[in-house]
């Protein structure tokens, strides 16, 4: 909190005229900004009753609120140095009177006549909305999660007001950690649902809490979280990767006693290649190895229309995975998310913003956020994403082997129940050139099917040769694409997964 406290008194104090306040918890941000700042020099605006008290809230215009329109012409008139702060007024920043009204409050202390009379601007909402011509005067403050140590006190403090049962300090220190990413609002919440169970506060908790975070996935709208049954044995080859990750998992699932050591919290990885290879396939496998819930990015959903909103979606996105963590957070077709970067105007702007703020997040990052980038082309991405430092490591993926190809098709092949040691696999293997992990199992579920149809209690190897020979493997169909993506992995040093 201390941290917290002396960022947003910097920024007081460095004369940023407009600080907003991204966050829904309002007790939170109020007992922020009140030890921060004089309380008698603060006016409160919300939406709901106008014009009220910071300490108590009471509305001050009893009879009939005035709109924000109104409050701000006479807002503008006090001589005296104060704070504004105004709450839940998004849906006001599209109006132009509004937007001329705070830039005009904004910039009253460089009017010679007026330069004593300055006023800080606290917008705070659980929206961003950043109107063009403000942006320039305005600082985003980004409300910090909870730390466990500020957590701990919370649950105490129920436990004790509630007269809980059987809650030793262990058992709260884990609920606590648990509990990271949570608002205190939210904490208090989970930990009322919990009481109300069985009058305690105890280690199954935590299951609540799991709900809990996954409801606010769910509400978000961007990230998804995902169930699925592979694991590292359904990924043929990618041995060097596979190898990796499992370096990795032990020190991501004996975090403290890795740092105590001496070594750095695993960030991330990135994995560019064909497509169909396995990629998917991989952030699956590792949100298993490392035991942490998978939540995919939906880029689509993540880049809005409005000013600021991408980067908006994008904090979000970060806050919720921060708040679920540890987890694996999956960048499916990052590209998507950064195509048009350092093009100038529209579009281009939007998302060179969108990427610096994902680089230094990635970069300072340290948390237990372990990210999956994964990528086909990524001709046109700027360097500076690729360096070391971002990712742990990049990892290419090609077209499988002879030998990744023969363990690709019994791996299917058991999957459903008809791999025989019948089934020559070398023949298999040497006629699949250049197919993709995808294209592999696209034969064998048509072989499968075929059988099926045809009766037959089991498949042979000539079966499958007969689809092999019906089959157009992606590497034809898209051949112009892939040789993009050759050419590009031929140029660049990332590590080879295979
Ligand atoms: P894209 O870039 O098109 O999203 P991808 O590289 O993410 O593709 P996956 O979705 O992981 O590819 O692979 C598609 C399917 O192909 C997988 O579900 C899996 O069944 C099969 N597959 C691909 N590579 C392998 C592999 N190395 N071992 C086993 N199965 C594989």
């Amino acid at each position: 909190m201390n941290n917290t406290k002396n960022k947003l008194i910097s920024y007081i104090d460095a004369l940023r005229p407009i600080i907003y306040i991204n966050h829904f918890d309002f007790n939170a941000v109020d007992n922020l900004i009140g030890q921060v700042v004089d309380e008698d020099k603060i006016y409160e605006y919300n939406d709901a009753f106008g014009a009220v008290d910071f300490k108590w809230k009471n509305p001050k215009d009893y009879n009939f609120k005035k709109d924000l329109i109104e409050f701000l012409t006479d807002f503008y008139d006090k001589e005296e140095e104060n704070y504004l702060i105004l709450k839940d007024i998004h849906f006001h920043l599209e109006n132009s009177q509004v937007i001329a009204l705070l830039k005009a409050i904004a910039l009253k202390r460089s009017h010679p006549k007026q330069e004593n009379f300055e006023t800080t601007i606290f917008i705070v909402c659980s929206k961003l909305m950043i109107p063009l011509e403000l942006e320039h005067l305005i600082t985003v403050f980004d409300f910090p999660l909870l730390s466990k140590e500020e957590i701990i006190p919370i649950i105490n403090g129920f436990i004790k007001d509630n007269e809980a049962k059987n809650a030793d300090q262990k058992i709260v220190e884990e609920l606590a950690l648990s509990c990271k990413g949570l608002s205190e609002f939210e904490i208090n919440q989970i930990l009322y649902l919990a009481y109300q169970n069985d009058g305690e506060i105890n280690l199954d908790d935590k299951k609540i809490i799991i709900q809990e975070k996954e409801q606010i996935i769910k509400k978000s709208g961007i990230l998804e979280i995902l169930n699925f049954k592979e694991n590292v044995d359904d990924i043929s080859g990618l041995e060097n990767l596979k190898k990796w990750l499992r370096k990795k998992a032990k020190i991501f699932k004996n975090l403290d006693k890795a740092i105590e050591y001496g070594v750095d919290t695993p960030k991330g990885i990135m994995l560019v290649g064909m497509p169909g290879c396995g990629k998917s396939l991989v952030a699956k496998a590792t949100a298993r190895l490392f035991e942490v819930p998978l939540l995919r990015l939906d880029i689509g959903k993540l880049l809005g229309k409005y000013i600021g909103e991408s980067e908006e979606n994008l904090r979000q996105a970060i806050k919720i995975a921060e708040a679920v963590s540890p987890c694996i957070l999956w960048i499916d077709e990052i590209e998507k998310a950064f195509a048009g970067v350092g093009e100038t105007g529209g579009g281009g702007d939007v998302t060179t913003r969108l990427f610096g703020n994902f680089l230094t997040w990635l970069q300072e990052k340290e948390n237990t956020v372990f990210v999956v980038a994964t990528a086909n082309d990524i001709s046109k991405f700027p360097p500076e994403f690729l360096r070391k430092g971002r990712f742990d490591e990049l990892f290419s993926v090609s077209f499988p082997n002879e030998e990744e190809r023969k363990n690709i098709f019994k791996i299917h092949l058991i999957k459903r129940r008809k791999w025989s040691n019948k089934i020559d696999l070398s023949i298999l293997a040497k006629q699949t050139d250049k197919f993709s992990g995808a294209d592999i199992e696209a034969v064998v579920k048509e072989s499968v099917e075929n059988a099926f149809i045809d009766d037959k209690n089991f498949i042979e190897t000539n079966d499958i040769m007969a689809v092999i020979k019906t089959t157009q493997p992606l590497s034809k169909s898209f051949e112009d694409k892939i040789t993009i993506i050759e050419e590009y992995l031929k140029k660049i040093s990332f590590k080879s997964a295979s």
